[in-house]
């Protein structure tokens, strides 16, 4: 069963968007995309590589 990347829901109990990532599968929840987008770091043990993508810079 697919799993959120980030806090491991499955898709019984959260819709999951689905995502590709170095040629592979992968699920977040609506939850967790803030996490992606914001501290993409933060999943850097979950989706290697992610601590060097840098956050879009805002204009706020
Ligand atoms: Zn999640």
């Amino acid at each position: 069963m697919n799993t959120c990347l980030n806090c491991e829901k499955n898709e019984q109990h959260v819709p999951l968007l689905s995502l590709r990532y170095q040629g592979a599968d992968v699920f977040i929840c609506p939850q967790c995309l803030p996490v992606l987008i914001h501290k993409p770091a933060n999943l850097a043990d979950k989706l290697p590589g992610m601590e060097h993508v840098q956050p879009p810079k805002h204009e706020h």
